[in-house]
This record gives structure tokens, sequence and C-alpha cells, in this order.
């Protein structure tokens, strides 16, 4: 495996950085998770704009250009001959001293990693997910967005830890409103209907204090391509236990039904119809959209 470090291109074990890196003394520094499918890397325009927003909101100057930085991720894959599989871009504040002050770190460190990717089991995308609600409240956005990837995941790590001693893979997290804000790492979508019949697939909007996934996006795209409404609406937890399906969206996880929620069954309690669809055409995108990288 050849990993990119700073310039270079080294083997895992010589991929090594600072104990003192900011990032890694306190989570000082931005991320994203990309996927590469059939030889091509899904949305790296969009992961690349993500990851420089959130250096943005960070006050983080990144040392090279978004389509530099494409570049790099894109000779990472190919040093690695991937055809499938993850990509994990890093740029941390950098190295400095024991203090706060992001001064004393004037070269942010630069990763990408790519490797290859370990999935939920087919039973989940067939038969769908349980999950619960965990009384890790998301981070409020005034105190520490979501809508920034940031490597301070801590806030998603003790929902994960929750979901872990409860025996199930995922789970919701709400917001400081007590409305649903999105999952440890995934989004969440519903299918609604309302009492003159008619259907809406929902999904909080980023204010409710979520991640403005990529997948997310790609969902609500080809939803609305397949004709069906879409709506970036608030969901509570009764709109989830009535909705008539419901899945998460995540770069690792693609489409996943999700069909109990704390004891409840989402609709009968097996993958709906609409998200089956989804699934399929989601899967389509991702195997032919953009062009090979090598
Ligand atoms: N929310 C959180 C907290 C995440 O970490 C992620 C990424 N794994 C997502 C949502 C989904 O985003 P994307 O579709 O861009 O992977």
């Amino acid at each position: 495996m050849k990993i990119y470090l700073d310039g270079q291109l080294v083997s895992k074990e010589d991929a090594k950085i600072s104990v003192f890196d900011h990032g890694f003394l306190y989570g000082d520094g931005v991320f994203e998770g990309i996927r590469v499918y059939n030889r091509r890397i899904f949305r790296l325009e969009a992961h690349v704009m993500r990851l420089y927003r959130s250096a943005k909101a960070i006050w983080l100057t990144p040392p090279h250009s978004q389509e530099e930085m494409a570049q790099i991720i894109r000779d990472t894959v190919r040093a690695n001959e991937l055809e499938n599989g993850y990509i994990r871009a890093i740029i941390s504040r950098g190295p400095g001293d024991l203090g706060l002050d992001p001064r004393k770190c004037p070269h942010p460190t630069v990763l990408v990693i790519a490797d290859a990717i370990k999935l939920y089991p087919t039973e989940v995308y067939e038969h769908g997910m349980e999950c619960i609600t965990v009384a890790t409240r998301r981070n409020r956005p005034d105190a520490l967005s979501p809508a920034i990837k940031s490597l301070n995941y801590l806030n998603n790590i003790l929902a994960k830890i929750e979901c872990i001693r409860a025996g199930v893979p995922e789970c919701v997290m709400l917001n400081d409103a007590g409305l649903v804000a999105e999952c440890s790492g995934d989004n969440l979508f519903i299918l609604h209907t309302d009492y003159r019949g008619r259907q809406e697939l929902r999904t909080p909007p980023i204010t409710a204090g979520n991640l403005e996934g990529i997948t997310r996006d790609a969902v609500l795209q080809i939803a609305e391509e397949m004709g069906i409404r879409c709506a970036e609406v608030d969901v509570a937890l009764f709109d989830v236990y009535s909705a008539d399906e419901a899945f998460l969206t995540g770069t690792a996880a693609e489409v996943v039904p999700l069909t109990m929620l704390d004891s409840r069954k989402i609709g009968n309690g097996e993958p709906g119809e609409i998200t089956k669809k989804l699934i399929t055409r989601y899967r389509e995108l991702t195997q032919n959209e953009g062009e090979p990288v090598f």
C-alpha cells in the first residue's frame, strides 16, 4: 500500500505523523471519505469542495488548490491500482507545540489513504437494518457545526458506542430541539404519505444539524429524476416510526433500508419498494458515472 503524505508516496510503515500534530493532539483538522467504483472516483469534485469548505470553516488554509488536491487523490488511487475501494483524505493543522494556538502550526499535514472497503453484510441490504435512537445528541451547530467534517468525531463515536452496546450497527441522533439530525455516520431519509395519499421523500435540512452528505445529494438527484417528490424538512421521531419506508445514506453504507427503529417496525418491516429502486439506481450511478482514473 502506498500512502500520500505531504508530497510523497510512502509505504504504510513509513506513513508516520508527528505526535505534535494538532490533528492528533486536538482533532484539529478536516477529512473526507470517498469511494472508488469500477476505476472511477465517485463525485471527487464534490468531496474536495466539501473538504475545502470544512477547512475554511476552521480557518485552515490547505497548501494545495482544490484541483491539485483532486489530482493528489487520483494519483494515490492510481499508485495503488485500486479499482474498487475507499479513500480517506485528511488535512490536519499540522505539527505545532502543546498549546491550542494554531499559529504554531505553519504546515498543515496532507494525507491520502486508498484502501479496501469493509461493507455491511448483503443481508442488511436485502432485509434491512435495525437502529436505535441514542441518548447522545448531535453537536449543536453553534458549538461545533456537524456540517464541518472535522477530525473531531467524538460526538459520533459516543453515539456509535451506544449502538454497539445495544447490538445494532447504526443509530438515529437527535438535535438540540429533539428533532432527527442524522445517524452516527450516515444521513436519514423517510418516505412519507399524507392523508390524501401523496408520497414525499423527506430528509432533515442541513440546519437540523447534520453533514451535507454527498450520497444524500446523489439520492435526492436520482429520486427527482425518478419523479419522486422530495423535501428537506424537519423530521421528528414520530415521522420515522410512522413512515412507509426509511433508509440511511452514506459513502461507505450507500443506501441501507432502515426497517426497525426503537423496536418499532417501519412500514411492514421489510425494505420498501422505493428504497429498493433507489438502491438499484444508486448502484448503476456509482458504476458508470465519471471518467476512469487509470
Ligand atoms: N453524516 C456523518 C456524520 C458522516 O460522517 C457521513 C459520512 N460518512 C455522512 C453523514 C454521509 O455523508 P456522505 O454521503 O458524504 O458520505
